[in-house]
Protein backbone atom coordinates (compact mmCIF):
# COMPACT_ATOMS: atom_id res chain seq x y z
CA UNK A 1 0.00 0.00 0.00
CA UNK A 2 0.93 3.57 -0.88
CA UNK A 3 -0.25 4.79 2.72
CA UNK A 4 -1.47 3.96 5.55
CA UNK A 5 -4.00 6.40 5.63
CA UNK A 6 -5.38 8.21 2.55
CA UNK A 7 -8.23 11.29 3.28
CA UNK A 8 -10.24 12.77 0.83
CA UNK A 9 -11.05 16.37 1.14
CA UNK A 10 -8.87 18.90 2.66
CA UNK A 11 -11.09 20.95 4.75
CA UNK A 12 -10.90 21.80 8.60
CA UNK A 13 -11.68 18.15 9.70
CA UNK A 14 -9.67 16.40 7.31
CA UNK A 15 -6.18 18.27 7.55
CA UNK A 16 -6.87 17.94 11.18
CA UNK A 17 -6.79 14.24 11.13
CA UNK A 18 -3.78 14.13 8.52
CA UNK A 19 -1.39 16.35 10.74
CA UNK A 20 -2.30 14.23 13.79
CA UNK A 21 -2.26 10.70 12.10
CA UNK A 22 1.53 11.66 10.87
CA UNK A 23 2.30 13.10 14.05
CA UNK A 24 1.78 9.68 15.17
CA UNK A 25 3.66 7.77 12.92
CA UNK A 26 1.76 7.06 9.97
CA UNK A 27 2.46 7.60 6.67
CA UNK A 28 -0.43 9.46 5.37
CA UNK A 29 -1.82 11.32 2.04
CA UNK A 30 -4.10 13.79 1.53
CA UNK A 31 -6.12 15.10 -1.85
CA UNK A 32 -8.04 18.43 -2.13
CA UNK A 33 -9.54 19.39 -5.50
CA UNK A 34 -10.50 22.80 -4.71
CA UNK A 35 -9.51 25.17 -1.86
CA UNK A 36 -7.02 23.82 1.18
CA UNK A 37 -8.96 24.67 4.55
CA UNK A 38 -12.45 23.74 2.78
CA UNK A 39 -15.79 25.53 2.84
CA UNK A 40 -15.04 27.02 6.33
CA UNK A 41 -11.91 28.86 5.47
CA UNK A 42 -12.90 29.84 1.85
CA UNK A 43 -16.74 30.03 1.48
CA UNK A 44 -17.92 29.98 4.98
CA UNK A 45 -17.63 30.58 8.24
CA UNK A 46 -13.98 32.61 7.76
CA UNK A 47 -14.76 35.01 5.29
CA UNK A 48 -18.55 35.29 6.35
CA UNK A 49 -17.35 36.79 9.98
CA UNK A 50 -14.99 38.94 8.37
CA UNK A 51 -17.85 40.77 6.30
CA UNK A 52 -20.12 40.29 9.57
CA UNK A 53 -16.93 42.56 11.40
CA UNK A 54 -17.73 44.51 7.97
CA UNK A 55 -21.52 45.34 8.48
CA UNK A 56 -20.67 46.26 12.17
CA UNK A 57 -18.53 49.54 11.54
CA UNK A 58 -21.59 51.48 10.39
CA UNK A 59 -23.44 50.64 12.94
CA UNK A 60 -20.73 51.78 15.34
CA UNK A 61 -20.15 54.80 13.35
CA UNK A 62 -24.06 55.94 14.61
CA UNK A 63 -23.49 54.64 17.94
CA UNK A 64 -20.41 56.36 18.51
CA UNK A 65 -22.20 59.63 18.46
CA UNK A 66 -23.92 59.37 21.78
CA UNK A 67 -20.81 59.36 23.51
CA UNK A 68 -19.83 62.44 22.07
CA UNK A 69 -17.50 61.35 18.79
CA UNK A 70 -18.31 63.36 15.50
CA UNK A 71 -18.18 60.14 13.30
CA UNK A 72 -19.42 60.00 9.53
CA UNK A 73 -19.93 56.50 8.19
CA UNK A 74 -19.12 58.25 4.36
CA UNK A 75 -19.58 55.47 2.24
CA UNK A 76 -18.67 51.69 1.77
CA UNK A 77 -16.06 50.25 -0.52
CA UNK A 78 -17.12 46.69 -1.65
CA UNK A 79 -14.34 46.12 -3.47
CA UNK A 80 -11.77 46.78 -0.94
CA UNK A 81 -13.74 44.56 1.43
CA UNK A 82 -13.11 41.67 -0.84
CA UNK A 83 -9.53 42.32 -1.65
CA UNK A 84 -8.82 42.34 2.23
CA UNK A 85 -10.99 38.98 2.76
CA UNK A 86 -8.94 37.44 -0.58
CA UNK A 87 -5.42 38.52 1.05
CA UNK A 88 -6.61 37.06 4.20
CA UNK A 89 -8.21 33.76 3.28
CA UNK A 90 -4.94 33.24 0.95
CA UNK A 91 -2.80 34.14 3.72
CA UNK A 92 -4.35 30.93 5.66
CA UNK A 93 -4.92 28.51 2.67
CA UNK A 94 -0.58 28.86 2.79
CA UNK A 95 -0.62 27.97 6.09
CA UNK A 96 -2.88 24.98 5.79
CA UNK A 97 -0.07 23.33 3.00
CA UNK A 98 2.54 24.79 5.43
CA UNK A 99 1.19 22.58 8.21
CA UNK A 100 0.46 19.55 6.09
CA UNK A 101 4.22 19.55 4.98
CA UNK A 102 5.32 20.31 8.49
CA UNK A 103 3.98 17.68 9.30
CA UNK A 104 5.00 15.04 6.52
CA UNK A 105 1.80 14.20 5.02
CA UNK A 106 2.08 14.22 1.31
CA UNK A 107 -0.61 16.14 -0.28
CA UNK A 108 -2.28 16.51 -3.86
CA UNK A 109 -4.27 19.29 -5.28
CA UNK A 110 -6.61 16.86 -7.12
CA UNK A 111 -9.57 15.41 -7.34
CA UNK A 112 -9.75 11.48 -5.70
CA UNK A 113 -12.01 9.44 -6.58
CA UNK A 114 -12.92 5.59 -5.45
CA UNK A 115 -11.52 2.75 -7.74
CA UNK A 116 -12.08 -0.10 -5.15
CA UNK A 117 -12.13 -0.45 -1.62
CA UNK A 118 -8.55 0.11 -1.36
CA UNK A 119 -7.75 2.39 -3.94
CA UNK A 120 -8.02 5.98 -5.36
CA UNK A 121 -7.72 7.43 -8.20
CA UNK A 122 -6.21 11.22 -7.85
CA UNK A 123 -5.77 13.05 -10.92
CA UNK A 124 -3.34 10.42 -13.09
CA UNK A 125 -2.29 8.53 -10.33
CA UNK A 126 -3.40 5.40 -8.62
CA UNK A 127 -3.29 5.61 -5.35
CA UNK A 128 -3.42 2.60 -2.50
CA UNK A 129 -3.90 2.84 1.15
CA UNK A 130 -4.75 0.61 4.10
CA UNK A 131 -7.41 2.99 5.26
CA UNK A 132 -9.46 5.77 4.25
CA UNK A 133 -10.86 8.87 5.71
CA UNK A 134 -14.00 10.82 3.70
CA UNK A 135 -13.73 14.27 4.66
CA UNK A 136 -15.40 15.94 1.49
CA UNK A 137 -18.11 18.04 3.12
CA UNK A 138 -21.34 19.68 1.49
CA UNK A 139 -22.16 22.17 -1.11
CA UNK A 140 -25.09 24.53 -0.66
CA UNK A 141 -28.71 23.25 -2.02
CA UNK A 142 -30.41 24.58 -4.80
CA UNK A 143 -34.18 24.97 -4.76
CA UNK A 144 -36.11 23.14 -7.74
CA UNK A 145 -37.97 26.28 -9.13
CA UNK A 146 -38.68 27.96 -12.10
CA UNK A 147 -35.94 30.39 -12.84
CA UNK A 148 -33.71 28.82 -9.48
CA UNK A 149 -30.27 29.73 -11.92
CA UNK A 150 -31.23 33.67 -11.49
CA UNK A 151 -29.94 33.39 -7.72
CA UNK A 152 -27.27 32.62 -5.99
CA UNK A 153 -25.71 30.03 -3.17
CA UNK A 154 -23.54 30.87 -0.42
CA UNK A 155 -19.98 30.48 -2.65
CA UNK A 156 -21.35 32.84 -5.22
CA UNK A 157 -21.97 35.54 -2.28
CA UNK A 158 -18.34 35.79 -1.48
CA UNK A 159 -17.16 37.40 -5.05
CA UNK A 160 -19.76 39.29 -6.28
CA UNK A 161 -18.63 42.24 -8.21
CA UNK A 162 -20.62 44.86 -5.92
CA UNK A 163 -22.48 45.32 -3.57
CA UNK A 164 -26.27 44.47 -4.41
CA UNK A 165 -29.10 47.66 -3.36
CA UNK A 166 -31.23 44.99 -2.76
CA UNK A 167 -31.30 41.47 -1.43
CA UNK A 168 -33.33 38.70 -0.41
CA UNK A 169 -32.35 35.92 1.32
CA UNK A 170 -34.15 32.44 0.97
CA UNK A 171 -34.22 30.17 3.99
CA UNK A 172 -34.54 30.98 7.85
CA UNK A 173 -31.21 28.54 9.05
CA UNK A 174 -28.20 29.99 10.20
CA UNK A 175 -26.73 31.32 6.18
CA UNK A 176 -30.08 33.28 5.51
CA UNK A 177 -30.07 35.13 8.93
CA UNK A 178 -26.26 35.74 8.74
CA UNK A 179 -26.08 37.16 5.71
CA UNK A 180 -29.43 39.09 5.90
CA UNK A 181 -27.55 40.65 8.64
CA UNK A 182 -24.49 41.33 6.94
CA UNK A 183 -26.06 42.79 3.60
CA UNK A 184 -28.33 45.16 5.41
CA UNK A 185 -25.11 46.16 7.94
CA UNK A 186 -23.31 47.14 4.54
CA UNK A 187 -26.78 49.36 3.18
CA UNK A 188 -28.85 47.02 1.45
CA UNK A 189 -33.07 46.30 1.72
CA UNK A 190 -33.33 43.12 3.01
CA UNK A 191 -35.90 40.47 2.89
CA UNK A 192 -35.86 37.36 4.48
CA UNK A 193 -38.10 34.49 3.36
CA UNK A 194 -38.76 31.72 5.03
CA UNK A 195 -41.39 28.38 5.10
CA UNK A 196 -41.72 28.15 9.36
CA UNK A 197 -43.54 30.83 11.74
CA UNK A 198 -40.16 31.96 12.71
CA UNK A 199 -35.96 31.41 11.62
CA UNK A 200 -33.80 29.13 13.34
CA UNK A 201 -35.74 26.03 13.40
CA UNK A 202 -34.42 23.86 16.12
CA UNK A 203 -33.35 27.10 18.03
CA UNK A 204 -35.02 27.53 21.64
CA UNK A 205 -38.43 29.49 21.29
CA UNK A 206 -38.06 32.55 23.12
CA UNK A 207 -34.79 32.81 21.65
CA UNK A 208 -36.43 32.86 18.09
CA UNK A 209 -39.08 35.14 19.07
CA UNK A 210 -36.64 37.51 19.96
CA UNK A 211 -34.33 37.21 17.21
CA UNK A 212 -37.27 37.50 14.82
CA UNK A 213 -37.95 41.09 16.24
CA UNK A 214 -34.35 42.03 16.29
CA UNK A 215 -34.22 41.46 12.46
CA UNK A 216 -36.95 43.89 11.87
CA UNK A 217 -35.77 46.48 14.13
CA UNK A 218 -32.70 46.21 12.13
CA UNK A 219 -34.34 47.29 9.22
CA UNK A 220 -34.91 43.26 7.85
CA UNK A 221 -38.33 42.89 6.30
CA UNK A 222 -38.88 39.73 7.45
CA UNK A 223 -41.67 37.04 5.14
CA UNK A 224 -42.74 34.07 7.35
CA UNK A 225 -44.75 30.68 6.51
CA UNK A 226 -44.01 31.54 2.52
CA UNK A 227 -42.16 29.71 0.16
CA UNK A 228 -40.36 31.25 -3.02
CA UNK A 229 -42.57 29.52 -5.96
CA UNK A 230 -40.88 31.22 -9.17
CA UNK A 231 -38.30 33.48 -9.79
CA UNK A 232 -38.44 35.70 -13.18
CA UNK A 233 -35.42 37.77 -14.89
CA UNK A 234 -36.89 41.68 -15.56
CA UNK A 235 -34.91 43.60 -18.49
CA UNK A 236 -33.43 45.35 -16.40
CA UNK A 237 -31.25 42.64 -14.57
CA UNK A 238 -33.72 42.41 -11.28
CA UNK A 239 -35.66 39.98 -10.44
CA UNK A 240 -39.03 39.42 -9.62
CA UNK A 241 -39.64 36.87 -6.93
CA UNK A 242 -43.32 34.89 -7.14
CA UNK A 243 -44.26 33.12 -3.79
CA UNK A 244 -46.56 30.62 -2.80
CA UNK A 245 -49.14 33.24 -0.85
CA UNK A 246 -49.56 35.11 -4.56
CA UNK A 247 -47.14 38.00 -3.48
CA UNK A 248 -44.69 39.56 -5.42
CA UNK A 249 -41.59 41.76 -5.44
CA UNK A 250 -38.31 42.76 -6.90
CA UNK A 251 -34.93 42.16 -5.48
CA UNK A 252 -31.55 42.53 -7.64
CA UNK A 253 -29.65 39.40 -5.57
CA UNK A 254 -32.02 36.36 -4.47
CA UNK A 255 -29.82 34.48 -2.13
CA UNK A 256 -30.71 30.77 -1.31
CA UNK A 257 -29.76 29.67 2.14
CA UNK A 258 -31.45 26.39 1.91
CA UNK A 259 -29.15 23.99 3.46
CA UNK A 260 -26.26 22.28 2.22
CA UNK A 261 -25.56 18.50 0.33
CA UNK A 262 -23.49 16.26 0.81
CA UNK A 263 -20.30 16.24 -1.70
CA UNK A 264 -21.01 12.02 -2.60
CA UNK A 265 -22.20 12.63 -6.07
CA UNK A 266 -18.79 11.50 -7.75
CA UNK A 267 -16.46 10.11 -4.95
CA UNK A 268 -17.16 6.51 -6.16
CA UNK A 269 -18.52 5.32 -3.31
CA UNK A 270 -20.09 2.74 -5.01
CA UNK A 271 -16.75 1.53 -6.25
CA UNK A 272 -15.74 1.17 -2.11
CA UNK A 273 -18.30 -0.40 -1.08
CA UNK A 274 -19.60 2.65 1.14
CA UNK A 275 -23.45 3.18 2.20
CA UNK A 276 -24.75 6.22 1.34
CA UNK A 277 -27.83 7.79 3.22
CA UNK A 278 -31.11 8.69 0.89
CA UNK A 279 -29.84 12.12 1.29
CA UNK A 280 -26.21 11.38 -0.46
CA UNK A 281 -24.43 11.25 3.78
CA UNK A 282 -21.79 8.58 3.82
CA UNK A 283 -23.67 6.87 6.56
CA UNK A 284 -21.55 6.80 9.93
CA UNK A 285 -21.95 4.91 13.42
CA UNK A 286 -20.63 6.67 16.40
CA UNK A 287 -17.24 5.86 16.25
CA UNK A 288 -17.22 7.54 12.43
CA UNK A 289 -16.74 3.84 10.37
CA UNK A 290 -19.11 3.74 7.15
CA UNK A 291 -19.62 0.40 5.34
CA UNK A 292 -16.23 -0.52 5.51
CA UNK A 293 -14.57 -1.30 8.37
CA UNK A 294 -11.20 0.52 7.11
CA UNK A 295 -12.92 3.36 5.67
CA UNK A 296 -14.19 6.55 7.58
CA UNK A 297 -16.53 9.45 6.91
CA UNK A 298 -15.70 12.69 9.28
CA UNK A 299 -17.62 16.34 9.24
CA UNK A 300 -20.43 17.50 6.89
CA UNK A 301 -20.01 14.69 4.79
CA UNK A 302 -21.85 12.45 7.47
CA UNK A 303 -24.59 15.18 8.36
CA UNK A 304 -24.53 14.95 11.61
CA UNK A 305 -23.84 18.56 13.39
CA UNK A 306 -22.40 20.53 10.57
CA UNK A 307 -20.05 22.68 12.43
CA UNK A 308 -16.38 23.31 11.85
CA UNK A 309 -15.20 22.38 15.14
CA UNK A 310 -17.53 19.16 15.28
CA UNK A 311 -15.11 18.00 12.31
CA UNK A 312 -11.85 18.72 13.47
CA UNK A 313 -13.15 17.03 16.69
CA UNK A 314 -14.02 14.10 14.85
CA UNK A 315 -10.17 14.35 12.74
CA UNK A 316 -8.63 14.21 15.72
CA UNK A 317 -10.49 11.42 17.45
CA UNK A 318 -10.24 9.13 14.96
CA UNK A 319 -6.14 10.10 14.30
CA UNK A 320 -5.77 9.38 17.47
CA UNK A 321 -7.40 6.07 17.90
CA UNK A 322 -6.03 4.56 14.63
CA UNK A 323 -2.66 5.38 15.36
CA UNK A 324 -1.70 7.22 18.46
CA UNK A 325 -0.64 5.83 21.93
CA UNK A 326 -3.60 7.75 23.23
CA UNK A 327 -7.27 9.06 22.89
CA UNK A 328 -8.31 12.73 23.66
CA UNK A 329 -12.03 12.82 23.35
CA UNK A 330 -14.75 15.44 22.94
CA UNK A 331 -18.25 16.10 24.59
CA UNK A 332 -20.67 15.88 21.87
CA UNK A 333 -23.10 16.68 24.81
CA UNK A 334 -23.19 20.26 25.24
CA UNK A 335 -22.21 21.67 21.55
CA UNK A 336 -21.74 25.99 22.02
CA UNK A 337 -22.60 27.17 18.71
CA UNK A 338 -23.02 31.05 17.52
CA UNK A 339 -25.39 32.46 15.12
CA UNK A 340 -23.34 35.72 13.75
CA UNK A 341 -26.78 37.30 13.19
CA UNK A 342 -27.36 41.36 14.47
CA UNK A 343 -27.11 40.71 17.08
CA UNK A 344 -25.33 37.42 17.33
CA UNK A 345 -27.09 34.43 19.10
CA UNK A 346 -24.69 32.17 21.46
CA UNK A 347 -26.43 28.80 22.72
CA UNK A 348 -25.59 25.60 24.35
CA UNK A 349 -27.62 22.72 24.90
CA UNK A 350 -31.02 22.16 24.81
CA UNK A 351 -34.05 24.58 24.35
CA UNK A 352 -36.63 24.93 27.09
CA UNK A 353 -38.94 22.79 23.98
CA UNK A 354 -36.52 19.99 24.30
CA UNK A 355 -35.19 19.92 27.55
CA UNK A 356 -39.46 19.88 28.88
CA UNK A 357 -39.46 17.08 26.99
CA UNK A 358 -37.19 14.91 29.49
CA UNK A 359 -38.95 16.38 32.47
CA UNK A 360 -39.89 19.76 34.31
CA UNK A 361 -37.46 22.53 33.82
CA UNK A 362 -36.57 25.82 36.01
CA UNK A 363 -36.88 29.04 33.36
CA UNK A 364 -34.51 31.79 34.72
CA UNK A 365 -34.79 34.77 31.64
CA UNK A 366 -33.26 38.49 31.57
CA UNK A 367 -33.77 40.95 29.06
CA UNK A 368 -31.82 44.23 29.00
CA UNK A 369 -30.56 47.03 27.09
CA UNK A 370 -26.87 46.54 27.52
CA UNK A 371 -24.78 49.67 29.20
CA UNK A 372 -23.62 50.75 25.85
CA UNK A 373 -26.98 51.30 24.35
CA UNK A 374 -28.34 53.15 27.25
CA UNK A 375 -25.54 55.94 25.93
CA UNK A 376 -25.74 54.39 22.11
CA UNK A 377 -29.68 54.92 21.76
CA UNK A 378 -30.06 51.52 19.89
CA UNK A 379 -32.32 49.73 20.77
CA UNK A 380 -30.87 46.37 20.71
CA UNK A 381 -31.86 44.56 23.55
CA UNK A 382 -30.28 41.35 25.38
CA UNK A 383 -31.62 38.21 26.00
CA UNK A 384 -30.04 35.78 28.39
CA UNK A 385 -31.95 32.36 29.36
CA UNK A 386 -30.77 29.34 31.65
CA UNK A 387 -32.74 26.72 31.16
CA UNK A 388 -32.45 24.35 34.45
CA UNK A 389 -33.30 20.54 34.80
CA UNK A 390 -35.79 20.79 38.19
CA UNK A 391 -34.59 17.04 39.12
CA UNK A 392 -31.20 17.51 39.24
CA UNK A 393 -30.72 21.54 38.97
CA UNK A 394 -28.30 21.03 36.08
CA UNK A 395 -27.72 23.88 33.66
CA UNK A 396 -28.80 21.87 30.51
CA UNK A 397 -29.37 24.90 28.35
CA UNK A 398 -27.93 28.55 27.68
CA UNK A 399 -29.17 30.67 25.38
CA UNK A 400 -28.19 34.26 24.15
CA UNK A 401 -29.71 36.90 21.77
CA UNK A 402 -27.29 40.31 22.33
CA UNK A 403 -23.49 41.11 21.41
CA UNK A 404 -21.02 39.15 22.35
CA UNK A 405 -23.23 36.01 22.59
CA UNK A 406 -20.80 33.48 20.58
CA UNK A 407 -17.84 34.66 22.79
CA UNK A 408 -19.74 34.38 25.92
CA UNK A 409 -20.82 30.81 25.57
CA UNK A 410 -17.57 28.98 24.83
CA UNK A 411 -17.07 29.41 28.41
CA UNK A 412 -20.90 28.70 29.25
CA UNK A 413 -20.24 25.54 27.38
CA UNK A 414 -17.50 24.94 29.44
CA UNK A 415 -19.21 24.74 32.68
CA UNK A 416 -22.00 23.14 31.23
CA UNK A 417 -19.52 20.27 29.98
CA UNK A 418 -18.32 19.81 33.77
CA UNK A 419 -22.06 19.45 34.54
CA UNK A 420 -22.44 23.16 36.18
CA UNK A 421 -26.06 23.47 38.24
CA UNK A 422 -27.74 26.35 38.97
CA UNK A 423 -26.10 26.98 42.16
CA UNK A 424 -22.59 26.79 40.83
CA UNK A 425 -23.47 29.61 38.62
CA UNK A 426 -25.13 31.33 41.39
CA UNK A 427 -22.02 31.04 43.75
CA UNK A 428 -19.36 32.46 41.23
CA UNK A 429 -18.56 35.69 41.33
CA UNK A 430 -20.10 38.16 38.54
CA UNK A 431 -17.71 40.64 36.57
CA UNK A 432 -18.60 44.12 37.06
CA UNK A 433 -20.02 46.32 34.91
CA UNK A 434 -20.14 43.26 32.07
CA UNK A 435 -23.49 41.90 30.22
CA UNK A 436 -21.96 38.48 30.86
CA UNK A 437 -22.49 38.95 34.82
CA UNK A 438 -25.69 38.22 34.35
CA UNK A 439 -25.19 34.57 33.91
CA UNK A 440 -24.16 34.39 37.57
CA UNK A 441 -27.01 36.84 38.82
CA UNK A 442 -29.91 35.27 37.38
CA UNK A 443 -31.78 35.33 41.25
CA UNK A 444 -35.47 34.92 40.23
CA UNK A 445 -37.01 32.02 38.23
CA UNK A 446 -38.98 33.12 35.77
CA UNK A 447 -41.28 30.64 35.09
CA UNK A 448 -41.52 26.53 35.79
CA UNK A 449 -42.18 24.57 32.73
CA UNK A 450 -43.50 21.55 33.34
CA UNK A 451 -43.03 17.85 31.88
CA UNK A 452 -43.64 17.86 28.09
CA UNK A 453 -45.10 21.51 27.62
CA UNK A 454 -46.02 22.31 24.63
CA UNK A 455 -45.06 25.79 23.83
P1 LIG B 1 -29.88 25.45 7.62
O1 LIG B 1 -30.14 23.99 7.65
O2 LIG B 1 -29.38 26.10 8.85
O3 LIG B 1 -31.21 26.20 7.18
C1 LIG B 1 -31.85 25.87 5.98
C2 LIG B 1 -33.06 26.74 5.82
O4 LIG B 1 -33.63 26.50 4.57
C3 LIG B 1 -34.14 26.45 6.86
O5 LIG B 1 -34.82 27.65 7.14
C4 LIG B 1 -35.04 25.48 6.10
O6 LIG B 1 -36.37 25.49 6.55
C5 LIG B 1 -34.98 26.07 4.72
N1 LIG B 1 -35.30 25.12 3.67
C6 LIG B 1 -34.70 23.96 3.39
N2 LIG B 1 -35.25 23.38 2.29
C7 LIG B 1 -36.21 24.22 1.88
C8 LIG B 1 -37.13 24.21 0.81
N3 LIG B 1 -37.16 23.21 -0.07
N4 LIG B 1 -37.98 25.25 0.68
C9 LIG B 1 -37.95 26.26 1.55
N5 LIG B 1 -37.11 26.34 2.60
C10 LIG B 1 -36.25 25.33 2.75
O7 LIG B 1 -28.91 25.65 6.38
P2 LIG B 1 -28.02 26.89 5.92
O8 LIG B 1 -27.96 26.79 4.45
O9 LIG B 1 -28.48 28.15 6.55
O10 LIG B 1 -26.61 26.51 6.54
C11 LIG B 1 -26.03 25.25 6.25
C12 LIG B 1 -25.33 24.69 7.45
O11 LIG B 1 -24.07 25.32 7.57
C13 LIG B 1 -26.01 24.93 8.79
O12 LIG B 1 -26.97 23.98 9.11
C14 LIG B 1 -24.88 24.89 9.74
O13 LIG B 1 -24.64 23.56 10.10
C15 LIG B 1 -23.72 25.41 8.94
N6 LIG B 1 -23.45 26.82 9.26
C16 LIG B 1 -23.02 27.14 10.51
C17 LIG B 1 -22.76 28.46 10.83
C18 LIG B 1 -22.31 28.81 12.19
O14 LIG B 1 -21.90 27.92 12.94
N7 LIG B 1 -22.39 30.07 12.60
C19 LIG B 1 -22.93 29.52 9.87
C20 LIG B 1 -23.42 29.08 8.60
C21 LIG B 1 -23.66 27.79 8.32
P3 LIG B 1 -36.85 24.48 7.71
O15 LIG B 1 -36.29 25.01 8.96
O16 LIG B 1 -38.30 24.54 7.61
O17 LIG B 1 -36.30 23.13 7.33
Amino acid sequence: MDFDLFIIGGGSGGVRCARIAASHGARVGIAEERHWGGTCVNVGCVPKKLMVQAAEYGAWVQDSHGFGWNTQAGTHDWAALMAAKDAEIKRLNGIYVKLLENSGVTWFFDRAIFLDPHTVQVGDRRITAEKFVIAVGGQPAWPEIEGADLGIVSDQAFELPHMPRRVTLVGGGYIGVEFAGIFRGLGADVDLLYRQRLPLRGFDHELREGLADALQAHGIRLHPSVLLHRLEELPDGSKRLHLTDGRSFDSDLVFFALGRTPNTQTLGTEAAGVTLAPNGAVVVNAQNVTSQPHIFAIGDVSNKMNLTPVAIAEGHHLADRLFGPSIRTWSFDAIPTAVFSVPPIGTCGLSEEQAAAHGAVDIYVAKFLPMRHTISGRQRRTLMKLVVDQATQRVVGAHMLGDDAGEMMQAIGIAMTAGATKSDFDRTIGIHPTSAEEWVTLRTRTRVTPHTATL
